[in-house]
């Protein structure tokens, strides 16, 4: 089969590889759509940062070469032994965690924070391919009324899903959203499907603008052009937002947190700054504000996601920026994301 695999930084080729086949407990997918996320672009770029490049993984095994991509959706094409609950031709999404499930935080539900955590597509092959091979466990079913596009966001939802869960939003919230890339588009209309009030949106690229009032944002501010902690403060009688959830991971909106949440608020931090950031704590302590972070997601949020879906409650239509075949990843994928980042969100990966 043709799959996309990553041999080093800038080397990733589509090529001929043999097809996997399913074990005990194991499901073969027929890939519909993979999407690129901005740990595939990143692994591309400036690679190799998770994947095991020079040695294998200690669960899995793996190196590279490896097949990437981990936001995916397709049929099932055969199961392997002992598998009960899925069948052949069932439409299906799959949860990308390898967890150990038998250490500390795999006990408690704690997935992302497994000790010997490994990923699809990361540290296990991906699904930028014609098959890929799973465990049963992982796979969740489509509802009749999410297509297989709708399918392939469900992993970046649920990241979404899990900031909104941490930040405990909730009726009646004032939330701002810092970056209106795809998570951050995902995390305002399950913030509005919450019950947040007013959904504020900070962003510089003015079609990321357009698109966040077009899912939901109540107003959108081009942080280059006015101070959004004050227009926030203006339309909230001064109290601003309680609720920040910052999707950039840059020093200034990591930053930008502080004016634009209030007295007691909760910031929520998604984004991921590689490096260390200089930050205010002062004003950050004596006004009582909260910080949680979130990696990931765990057990819970799939399920949640689905259904935001399957309910309307989150559009991912509007977000799908091209659909694009396998063979043309790298131009019209890698290449695009790092040339024109403003006229790309979510890329899909055919590998028909
Ligand atoms: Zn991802
Ligand atoms: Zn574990």
């Amino acid at each position: 089969m043709k799959a996309l695999r990553w041999h080093g930084q800038k080397d990733v080729r589509v090529e001929e590889v043999p097809e996997p086949s399913p074990g005990k407990g194991e499901v073969k997918i027929k890939v519909k759509w993979c999407g690129i996320c901005g740990t595939d672009l990143t692994e591309y770029k400036s690679g190799p940062l998770l994947i095991p490049a020079k040695k294998p993984h200690p669960a899995t095994g793996k190196q590279a070469p490896l097949i990437t991509g981990h936001e995916f959706s397709g049929e099932v094409a055969e199961v392997g032994s002992e598998v009960t609950g899925i069948a052949v031709g069932d439409r299906v999404t799959v949860w990308p965690l390898l967890p150990c499930y038998n250490c500390y935080w795999c006990s408690r539900g704690r997935y992302n924070e497994c000790l010997r955590l490994s990923t699809m597509g990361i540290a296990a092959d991906g699904a930028f391919a014609e098959y890929v091979v799973v465990p049963e466990r992982n796979v969740y079913k489509l509802p009749d009324n999410v297509t297989y596009e709708m399918g392939s966001f469900v992993e970046p939802l649920a990241v979404a899903v899990r900031a909104c869960l941490r930040g405990e939003i909730t009726i009646g919230d004032r939330v701002a959203v810092i970056g209106a890339g795809a998570i951050g588009l995902l995390a305002l209309q399950v913030a509005k499907a919450a019950g947040a009030q007013q959904l504020f949106v900070i962003e510089t690229q003015p079609a990321r603008r357009e698109l966040a009032l077009k899912l939901g944002a109540t107003h959108v501010f081009n942080p280059l052009e006015v101070d959004a902690g004050r227009e926030i403060a203006k339309l909230t009688d001064n109290l601003r937002a309680n609720k920040v959830i910052e999707c950039a991971g840059i020093p200034a909106t990591i930053n930008m947190t502080l004016s634009v949440s209030g007295r007691a608020a909760k910031i929520i931090m998604v984004g991921i700054s590689p490096t260390p950031v200089e930050f205010a704590f002062d004003r950050f302590l004596f006004m009582e504000k909260e910080i949680t972070t979130v990696q990931g997601y765990c057990g819970d949020e799939f399920p949640i996601a689905l259904s935001l879906l399957a309910s309307g409650q989150v559009n991912v239509e509007p977000m799908i920026s091209s659909k694009i075949k396998l063979a043309d990843i790298i131009d019209k994928g890698f290449e695009a994301l790092i040339n024109n980042p403003e006229e790309n969100m979510k890329i899909l990966v055919s590998p028909e």
